[in-house]
């Protein structure tokens, strides 16, 4: 992969919501993430 124009951090909400319209318009966008999985307990 060529590098990125953009390193996101953490795969939350933030990043998340960050990177996919970045991603959308062209951006190269890496994010990392340090959980191996997304937390899946139910909230309310
Ligand atoms: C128990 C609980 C219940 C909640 N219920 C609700 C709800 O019902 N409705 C609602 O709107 N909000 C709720 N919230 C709040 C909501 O979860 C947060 O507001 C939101 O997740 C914040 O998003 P964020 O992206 O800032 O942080 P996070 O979601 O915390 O994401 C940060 C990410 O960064 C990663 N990270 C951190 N440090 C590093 C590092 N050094 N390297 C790589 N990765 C890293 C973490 O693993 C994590 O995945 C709840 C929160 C909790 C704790």
């Amino acid at each position: 992969m060529s590098d990125p124009d953009v390193i996101v951090v953490g795969a939350g909400a933030a990043g998340m919501v960050l990177s996919l319209p970045l991603s959308a318009s062209g951006v190269k966008v890496v994010v990392l993430e340090q959980a191996r999985t997304f937390a899946r307990e139910f909230r309310n």
